[in-house]
């Protein structure tokens, strides 16, 4: 037998943390380079910078003619910062956040709790860690708006919404979402509701194209409206405020209203998918969450209130759950 994915496995975190660390020396931006010329402009040692960089072309993200490096298809959509595709945000997040909460994950699993504390010596509500700085909210913000890039199109698409009137986003961060929406139903209106430190963002990245609303979704009214979505919302908190967040969503909507969740969905023996197993440990580093099957989801509406629940998978990052008052 050969135990190919114990090794593979083993040597995974180097390849991450490769491309990581060139992100965040900045090499995608000064393509096309040598290795000499970058690192006397970042000040890097230059034998050290020529193994980074030739790793970096054996994993596909740069190309090398000579003795210059430049960006391949896939670095210059996603690993450069002035990309509209970027995903800059989200692997630096996971480098300076993610990885230091996953280096206690054994702890996480034994307690069964997040690892702010362990790792970053923080107390309090979980949304005051990923926003502990304006520069920590925009990374973190920054980068779910890349995956949203990725997602939100597929996620809109899978159920029909052309019936919808008003579409309000709970916890809508910088808008990928509501921008899509219009995008596929423009004689809609839609509205970002998020905490009033997020919302200067969100009219920056949707450039006023969507209605924003401050407010706590826990305890203030919503705007009113026939559709309400929380995308990447009910996997950061437990059951209770689970039931909670649900119950206020089904009393806010008219009959036949619709409330739309777009989480990664785990296959029914929770076997799968791994990137949804992922997120769900990823979860349980950083949140009071998990990630659920479509039957959960189903259950946790018709708990709420709703009639009926239709989940469907995107084959994007995130699926689509439509569940009708
Ligand atoms: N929905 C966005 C997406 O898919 O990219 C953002 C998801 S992010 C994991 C969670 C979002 O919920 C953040 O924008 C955060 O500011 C917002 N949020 C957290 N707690 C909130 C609360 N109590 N009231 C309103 N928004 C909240």
């Amino acid at each position: 037998m050969t135990p190919s994915i114990v090794p593979d496995l083993i040597e995974a975190f180097r390849r991450s943390k490769t491309m990581f660390t060139a992100v965040e020396l900045g090499v995608f931006e000064a393509t096309p380079t040598t290795a000499a010329a970058f690192s006397a402009h970042a000040n890097t040692d230059h034998r050290a910078t020529e193994l980074l960089m030739d790793a970096c072309v054996s994993l596909g993200l740069l190309a090398k003619n000579g003795n210059e490096y430049s960006n391949t298809p896939e670095s210059e959509t996603y690993l450069k910062r002035t990309s509209p595709h970027t995903l800059v945000g989200y692997a630096l997040y996971s480098n300076n956040v993610l990885w230091r909460l996953w280096d206690h994950l054994p702890d996480a699993v034994r307690e069964g709790t997040h690892r702010w504390a362990q790792a970053f010596q923080m107390e309090g509500p979980i949304f005051s860690h990923f926003f502990k700085t304006d520069e920590a909210m925009r990374t973190f913000l920054t980068g779910l708006h890349g995956l949203g890039m990725l997602s939100s199109p597929q996620a809109i698409g899978a159920h029909d919404l052309s019936a919808v009137k008003h579409f309000v986003d709970l916890g809508g961060g910088t808008g990928h979402l509501a921008l899509a929406f219009l995008d596929q139903y423009p004689n809609a209106m839609a509205t970002v509701f998020d905490l009033p430190q997020v919302i200067p963002l969100t009219r920056e990245f949707t450039n006023n194209r969507v209605t924003t609303v401050v407010g706590d979704f826990f305890t203030d009214p919503f705007p009113s409206a026939d559709c309400y979505a929380v995308a990447r919302i009910l996997h950061d908190w437990s059951p209770p405020k689970i039931h909670s967040l649900l119950t206020k969503i089904h009393a806010a909507l008219p009959e036949n209203g619709r409330l739309l969740i777009f989480e990664a969905l785990v296959n029914p023996d929770r076997t799968g998918p791994t990137s949804a197993l992922m997120q769900s440990l990823n979860m349980l580093t950083c949140t009071e969450g998990q990630e659920r099957t479509a039957e959960e989801y189903g259950e946790l509406c018709k708990a709420a209130g709703f009639r009926e629940s239709k989940a469907i998978t995107t084959g994007a990052p995130i699926d689509a759950v439509l569940a009708i008052k």
